[in-house]
């Protein structure tokens, strides 16, 4: 019998609430991208959990994207 292996925690420091979404940067094309929560260890990516994800902004000039 497999245990839960994929639950995923907000990546905020002192946070640790459940994830719900991964967010990611394209420094490249300056957007934020928030997805729905993904596997893997992307580097460029958080996972965020509901209060965090409403509280998300990003830096001047850039764009913020949802992607169902
Ligand atoms: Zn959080």
């Amino acid at each position: 019998m497999d245990t839960v292996t994929d639950f995923r925690r907000c990546s905020r420091p002192g946070c640790g609430a459940p994830a719900i979404a991964t967010l990611r940067y394209d420094y490249a094309a300056r957007m934020a991208t928030i997805n729905q929560l993904e596997r893997g260890d992307d580097p460029h990516s958080w996972d965020l959990c509901e209060r965090h994800l409403s509280r998300q902004t990003v830096p001047e000039g850039w764009g913020l994207e949802w992607e169902e």
